[in-house]
């Protein structure tokens, strides 16, 4: 609860201040501290002021004020209100009694400087670790204890700077802003340090609490940078602790500097104080000037810091323009604003934002020349980077390089992944036949074989395949190759209406659409991003994988197995070409931003990493197994056996027939009978269950022809990816508009192109 919720003569125990840095200080040196008793002395006529007694004083605070003041009626009994929006689980709001104290850190920084790895050894959750930015798309919650604290980690998506370009950017902002963590933990990419620090200045400007991990400083060791860490943190005012996720190394330190900043006074040491980045006086005259109207608002004035809103008003920063909006003054502010730009521009040449920018990296390059800091010589860590570039980015080779890469992926994926296939598969036909031998005839016996061993074993043998798939695009992002594959392609995907870094979600779609979807959020462009994810469905997800190698293997010679394989996976990669250029040229306006392009040094990836990538997305596949997969099979099994007369005599004469024939008329233009139509429409819920659906109703007796079968994989291939991906698409779009577009423009393309291959087909064969 809040301070403004006590009654009169209420007592309570402070838990907590919000609000942005220069109220929270003034606030804690009235005394109000964490753990202090206050009471609600007598309210004003309106309940507006109410006067407080803390700490034998008496004060008194306006509501607003009181409103950014949270406490307790019990002692040490921490009660968070306000916990993160989109991650939070039930368990968080729970409120916290055992007395441990409880401190929410937010972990910000630039894309690949570590922050999920620093997440992960603090609070040992298994986060996916990529060597591409932009991963992390979403927040993810941990918990770690340390030093008497409950310490709620954060993992934010990577940003450089507070800009509200992309969605990422206005989150992390939004989160600092709106949710204030009581203590910001800044990781810091340390072999990149000057780039790096841009975004500390624009957390300096916000006022914040903030601690810096000096990540990857084992690689600013091995290259011999020199740079005196204790210099640059006491110039820039916060604590900076050397860290290295690979091996842990600085975990403690950091989370005690932590601690000890939450529990400390700002100005307490010379590692903790606040100042202002001095700009040159036609910049700091214009914040000024704007500052004036903003002081005078005292809300305003609780929750943002209001040099940070002049700083990012000159900036041109819209979200802050809507802010400022609100306020009676606003045309006088902009007006100020307006002054001082043109005076900028007048004296310095540069529109505001890059004079302001410039500013800060003068700052930065001062403090680090006064820490001492000397890029070392003993070995470039980009040296190899840059060899490596000029290889894989090459005009000539780097086409056939990637499509090397993409070639062994694929061939490995299918070559290697046989044997244990077999093994499964053996494995599976051995248990079947063991039940059918011990069990008695009946209806159960018969769901056991057919539906739930035939239908989930149908499906289950791919796994093998899947976790070699997904090994290779774990060791293709953690390794840094991912980001050049977006660099190469970009020019193409420009051609499409894409960007370079739509090419990234769609190789991620071929082994599954869901997270390829939620992926597209590092598009910066909107209009990019919706493209993107509108076509990435007809990526041929590893779920449809099954159903390929169960119709190719039985209609088609061993020689033309892969060729039939690599026709169904360009098919659909054309179609999305063609699908991406009309939706760009007519459907869906905008223009086009450039945005950069981020290539981070190749790292090699650990192997911890990979397993790790690896095994969560294996187990998501056999959860589906279980649960989706599972139901479906005995749905289908049961709607096969039993018929309007109880148990069905024949197939046709079942639900699933009746079903079948009614749909048949539909798909005459495709050559498709009954089977494959329930087939089809059981692969609503997941590609998967096409495959066991097939297992259950052919058995091993298939009765149509190989261009049938062509022309059923197409389809498979175009149609409706899965209801989760639909879901995917609604939640990334932000309208249900959107998934439904994209669940009938597939389903009418499917329809279409199979008609075509099958009728063409037919007049040619
Ligand atoms: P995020 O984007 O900030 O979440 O960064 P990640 O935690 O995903 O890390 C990006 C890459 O850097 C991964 O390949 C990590 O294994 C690697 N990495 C993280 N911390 C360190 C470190 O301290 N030293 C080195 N050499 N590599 C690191
Ligand atoms: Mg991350």
């Amino acid at each position: 609860m809040h301070l403004s919720d006590l009654k009169t003569g209420e007592k309570a125990y402070i838990v907590k201040v919000k609000g942005h840095g220069g109220f929270r200080k003034r606030i804690i040196e009235m005394g109000f501290i964490k753990g202090q008793e206050i009471e609600a002395l007598l309210s004003a006529p309106l309940q507006d002021p109410v006067k407080y007694k803390v700490m034998g004083y008496e004060v008194s605070l306006r509501r607003q004020e009181a409103e950014q003041i949270e406490v307790s009626y019990e002692i040490l009994r921490s009660v968070d209100e306000n916990p993160m929006t989109s991650t939070s689980t039930p368990r968080d709001q729970q409120h916290n009694t055992t007395g441990i104290k409880e401190l929410t850190v937010a972990l910000v920084g630039n894309p690949n400087c570590g922050k999920t790895s620093l997440f992960n050894f603090a609070s040992g959750a298994h986060e996916h670790v990529g060597n591409y930015s932009g991963v992390t798309v979403d927040a993810k919650e941990g918990y770690t204890h340390f030093g008497g604290y409950r310490i709620r980690l954060i993992d934010l998506p990577g940003t450089y700077s507070l800009s509200a370009y992309s969605p990422e950017e206005l989150y992390v902002r939004k989160q600092l802003v709106d949710d204030t963590p009581d203590v910001v933990l800044n990781v810091i990419d340390a072999s990149n340090i000057e780039r790096n620090l841009y975004l500390t200045t624009q957390l300096m400007d916000m006022h914040l609490r903030v601690v810096c991990a000096l990540n990857m400083f084992d690689e600013l060791e091995l290259r011999g940078d020199k740079l005196n860490v204790d210099k640059l943190s006491s110039l820039l005012g916060m604590p900076m602790v050397p860290t290295s996720f690979k091996t842990g190394r600085g975990l403690e330190q950091l989370l005690s500097e932590v601690i000890h900043i939450f529990e400390s006074r700002e100005g307490h040491d010379e590692y903790y104080r606040h100042f202002h980045i001095k700009h040159d006086h036609e910049i700091e005259d214009g914040i000024n000037n704007i500052q004036k109207y903003l002081k005078g608002n005292d809300l305003l004035r609780m929750r943002y810091s209001t040099r940070w809103l002049a700083i990012k008003l000159l900036e041109m920063d819209k979200e802050v323009d809507a802010i400022l909006r609100e306020l009676p003054d606003y045309d006088k502010i902009i007006e100020a604003r307006d002054t001082a730009v043109r005076r900028i521009k007048e004296e310095t040449g540069d529109d505001s934002e890059t004079a302001i920018m410039d500013a800060k990296y003068g700052f930065i390059r001062g403090a680090l020349h006064e820490a001492g800091y000397v890029v070392g010589v003993k070995e470039d860590t980009y040296k190899t980077t840059h060899r490596l570039d000029a290889l894989i980015t090459n005009r000539w080779a780097g086409f056939p390089i990637f499509f090397a890469l993409l070639w062994v992926m694929f061939e490995v994926t299918f070559t290697l992944g046989q044997y244990p296939m077999d093994w499964i598969d053996a494995g599976v036909g051995w248990i079947g036949e063991w039940v059918s031998e011990t069990m008695d005839d009946g209806p159960l016996k018969a769901m056991i074989v057919d539906g739930i061993i035939g239908g989930v074993g149908a499906v289950i043998v791919f796994l093998p395949q899947i976790l070699i798939l997904y090994t290779f695009i774990s060791l293709m992002e953690d390794s840094g190759y991912m980001a050049r594959a977006a660099f190469i392609m970009d020019k193409l995907m420009h051609k499409m209406g894409l960007h370079g870094k739509s090419f990234i979600p769609l190789i991620m779609g071929f082994g599954c659409n869901v997270p390829a979807v939620m992926a597209t959020r590092t598009v910066e462009s909107r209009r990019a991003r919706l493209i993107t994810m509108l076509v990435l469905p007809m990526m041929s997800c590893s779920a449809r994988l099954p159903i390929y190698i169960m119709i190719i293997g039985a209609f088609f010679a061993q020689k033309y197995q892969s060729w039939v394989m690599v026709s169904l996976y360009a098919v659909g990669i054309v179609m999305s070409v063609i699908v991406a250029r009309i939706l760009s040229r007519w459907v869906i306006k905008g223009e086009d931003v450039p945005f950069v392009m981020e290539l981070p040094p190749y790292r090699f990836p650990t192997a911890k990493a990979i397993f790790r990538h690896t095994w969560e997305k294996g187990k998501q596949y056999l959860k589906k197994m279980g649960g989706v997969i599972l139901v479906a099979s005995i749905i289908v099994w049961a709607l096969g056996y039993f018929g309007t007369m109880g148990v069905a005599p024949s197939l046709e004469d079942s639900f699933i027939g009746m079903l079948g024939k009614l749909m048949e008329p539909l798909f005459t233009p495709q050559g498709f009978d009954w089977r494959l139509d329930i087939s089809l429409l059981t692969g609503v819920g997941a590609k998967e269950i096409v495959a066991s659906t097939i297992g259950v109703l052919y058995g091993d007796a298939y009765n149509f022809t190989p261009l049938v079968a062509y022309a059923f994989l197409i389809f498979v291939l175009l149609y409706f990816p899965c209801i989760a991906t639909i879901v995917a698409i609604k939640n990334e779009s932000g309208s249900w508009r959107w998934a439904w577009f994209a669940a009938l423009y597939t389903t009418g393309l499917a329809w279409v192109v199979s008609a075509l291959v099958y009728q063409v087909g037919s007049l040619l064969l």
